[in-house]
């Protein structure tokens, strides 16, 4: 007979969502066992890396003094590119310098273990270097535990909450996540590279502390997807993210993305003479609401990634916040149907719920139809070209010649991105409808 321990809640992976999750159940007096599988919580977790702090403030006050920062985002850019040009909107506010902070870079490995941190200080229990491998279910088939890789041993509780990431095993296994669809998911993938803490300073703009995100579009060749370039203490994090049937199809490798990105005339200079340190890539769930799973079962919860939580809408990549925000309400469901002694899918129905009324599914509504935006051909393969050429003829003096207005510029952009005047203002109200 395996061995089997008894807990009020068993969580299933020690990222962001699951450490958020114990925490909640544990600061509720519950019993709470959390499972990761790797040796420490973070140290397989893989991620642009940009943490937007807000949601910490009812969990962790003043987390500001106490987590492992890199540096904390002061300028945020978006820019538009093609191989020989780039244009940008470049943020930057002294207001996001100072407590309480706007975002942070920071390193998965400190991020997560802080985080998993707080949920053993308050009394969860942690196992790592332990995989979850399957569910264990009641004779009526609600799910009362986990079984692990550790001779076997199984973890028994009421209810468990699966934040085992994107592409949940667990969530498949529970039959709430259907059939994973490639479409419904991008790969990620990053360069970390060395830097000198003083080199970035200068290249960047910023001083001490202060660092920077960007995020770019154009950068993809013909595959829809994006870029991103952020600061750490004394590394550059630099990668893009990519549509995952596109990439296949294109028969490109997504190293070479990254390698053209690290060559492109606006960023080559910022990173001269810097040396890989590490490489990584991830899936990333960015179907968005749409495409997420049933968040409860008799006896189970899903949260962060688990739950294709990430937050992926064209100007912003938020997915750690949206997993802390997502796995602390399902700590909180959790010990709510404890309390009523009902861990059936109505019992913990109050889950969905709470995440309705704050900004982790009310976000993902309200931007339901930003990814087939971003992701359109126009959006990805002809407005960055177009403003860049709008931004050249506007820049270019032509004397003699006087200077075209700025209409007759933008027919011609227009023109030569074979985009309509009439395609281009509809996708701008259709973007300020989703953006507005
Ligand atoms: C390239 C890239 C760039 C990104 N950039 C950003 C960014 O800048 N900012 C941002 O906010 N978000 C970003 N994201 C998204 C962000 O990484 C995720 O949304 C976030 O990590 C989700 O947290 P999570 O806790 O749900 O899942 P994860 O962080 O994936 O954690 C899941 C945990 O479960 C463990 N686990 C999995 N299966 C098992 C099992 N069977 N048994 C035990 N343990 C298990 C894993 O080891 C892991 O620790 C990015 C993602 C990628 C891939």
């Amino acid at each position: 007979m395996p061995e089997v321990l008894t807990f009020d809640a068993v969580v299933v992976g020690a990222g962001p969502a699951g450490a958020a999750a114990a925490l909640a159940l544990a600061r509720a007096g519950r019993s709470v066992v959390l499972v990761e599988r790797g040796p420490f919580p973070g140290a397989k977790n893989v991620y642009g890396g940009v943490v937007y702090g807000r949601v910490l403030d009812d969990i962790v006050p003043n987390w500001w003094e106490e987590v492992p920062v890199e540096r904390w985002v002061v300028r945020r850019s978006t820019m538009m590119m093609t191989g020989t040009q780039s244009l940008s909107v470049d943020f930057r506010t002294d207001a996001w310098g100072s407590a309480p902070y706007n975002g942070m870079t920071t390193l998965r490995s400190h991020f997560d273990a802080w985080l998993a941190g707080k949920a053993t200080g308050a009394g969860a229990r942690l196992v790592a270097s332990t995989v979850a491998t399957g569910l264990v279910r009641d004779g009526a088939g609600r799910v009362v535990g986990v079984r692990t890789d550790r001779d076997g041993a199984e973890l028994h509780a009421p209810v468990v909450i699966a934040c085992d990431g994107v592409n949940s095993f667990l969530a498949k296994e529970a039959g709430l996540l259907p059939r994973a669809e490639a479409s419904h998911h991008t790969l990620g993938v990053k360069e970390v590279l060395d830097l000198p803490h003083g080199a970035i300073n200068e290249r960047f703009g910023v001083q001490d502390h202060e660092g920077v995100d960007m995020e770019i579009l154009g950068c993809t060749r013909e595959i829809p997807g994006g870029g991103f370039l952020y600061t750490n203490a004394d590394t550059v994090s630099i990668g893009v993210v990519v549509s995952l049937p596109q990439l296949a199809a294109s028969g490109v490798r997504p190293e070479e993305l990254v390698a053209d990105l690290k060559a492109h005339p606006t960023i080559a200079p910022l990173l001269r003479g810097s040396s890989l340190r590490e490489y990584a890539a991830h899936l990333i769930p960015e179907g968005g609401y749409d495409t997420m799973p049933a968040l409860a079962s008799d006896g189970m919860l899903v949260a962060g990634d688990a739950g294709a939580m990430t937050l992926a809408a064209g100007l912003w990549l938020e997915g750690v916040n949206f997993a802390i925000g997502s796995g602390y309400a399902a700590g909180r469901a959790a010990d709510r149907a404890l309390a009523a002694g009902d861990c059936s899918a109505r019992g913990l129905a109050s889950y969905r719920t709470d995440l309705e009324s704050q900004f982790v599914l009310a976000d993902h509504k309200r931007l339901r139809k930003a990814p087939s935006l971003v992701l359109s051909d126009r959006v990805q393969q002809r407005y960055p070209g177009l403003l860049c050429d709008l931004a050249e003829g506007m820049f270019t003096v032509t004397n003699p010649t006087p200077k075209a207005g700025g209409l007759k510029l933008t027919r011609a952009a227009a023109a030569r991105y074979g985009v309509s005047l009439r395609q281009l203002a509809t996708d701008t109200v259709r973007g300020l409808r989703i953006f507005g």
